[in-house]
């Protein structure tokens, strides 16, 4: 084995049988999300939209991750406008022309699955709209990324070559995970690579990652509330964020948190089921 190739220790393998059961608890995070972006609209609060997941996600048979994570009080975290992620639902009303990101997460089986969108509410500015179009094309380009032999930093590699060329900020300090029975397990996914793509560990069949990339229209400087939770720009930016829950197979990447299983946006055929 090359230097560096080594699993980070805790990284897990699943059978493929564990990864279809991976792609229930993604299915009921696709299908939770698709319910709270239709739902999403200038006057609603962010409460509304987390009643409407936590629903969602027990009228399934499944359990938001989210709540009670560590005390996180909500079954989505909703961020809007400056705030990058973990924002938490409440009396906040949304207004025209603010980018929304919804973050959910639901356990089904004991398996998880984990899952954003940046959604606008209402008409959105051009510059924002791109923001969030760039952070969606960076998160399918580390999806693309996720296939088996490759390097864990390619995916970060790919998200940032992408990201890059727009000037917007980057997070660092935030990251992509490992998930399975436990919503974040090792190894992180950073959203770039400063040594390059090629490095990390190698990329076998039966890992699954959540890919995030995080962008911002100014600095990727970010801070935490008093609330103990909600992350937001210094410098006050607009932030996206998007993510999916991706399996490695033999044949490439299957977005388990995706009705398609990705092979809309992929454009290669993936496990049917
Ligand atoms: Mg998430
Ligand atoms: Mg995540």
């Amino acid at each position: 084995m090359a230097r560096g190739t080594r699993r980070p220790r805790g990284v897990t393998v699943k059978t493929p049988e564990q990864v279809q059961l991976m792609r229930a608890a993604g299915l009921v995070v696709a299908r939770t999300l698709e319910r709270v972006v239709a739902a999403v609209r200038p006057g609603v609060t962010t409460g509304e939209l987390d009643r409407i997941a936590e629903e969602s996600i027990r009228g399934e048979g499944a359990v938001p991750s989210f709540l009670g994570y560590h005390g996180f009080p909500g079954s989505i975290c909703a961020s809007v406008g400056a705030q990058v992620v973990h924002g938490i639902p409440g009396d906040r009303v949304l207004a025209e022309g603010e980018l929304l990101s919804v973050d959910c997460g639901a356990i089904l089986a004991g398996w998880h699955g984990d899952a954003a969108v940046t959604v606008a509410v209402g008409e959105c500015a051009p510059e924002l709209l791109a923001l969030s179009a760039v952070t969606e094309q960076a998160l399918w380009a580390g999806i693309a990324a996720v296939h088996p032999g490759g390097r864990l930093s390619d995916v970060g590699h790919a998200v940032e070559t992408v990201v890059r060329p727009h000037g917007y900020g980057l997070l660092e300090d935030y990251t992509g995970h490992g998930i399975g029975t436990a919503m974040h397990e090792p190894p992180y996914v950073p959203n770039l690579a400063p040594d390059g793509p090629g490095r990390g560990m190698v990329l076998d069949p039966g890992i699954v990652l959540a890919v995030e990339p995080m962008a911002t229209l100014g600095a990727p400087d970010v801070a935490e509330l008093d609330d103990g939770w909600t992350v937001v720009t210094t410098d006050g930016a607009q932030a996206a964020h998007w993510e999916h829950t991706v399996a490695v197979t033999p044949d490439g990447p299957w977005v388990l948190t995706a009705l398609d299983g990705g092979a809309g946006r992929l454009g290669t055929p993936v496990p049917a089921a």
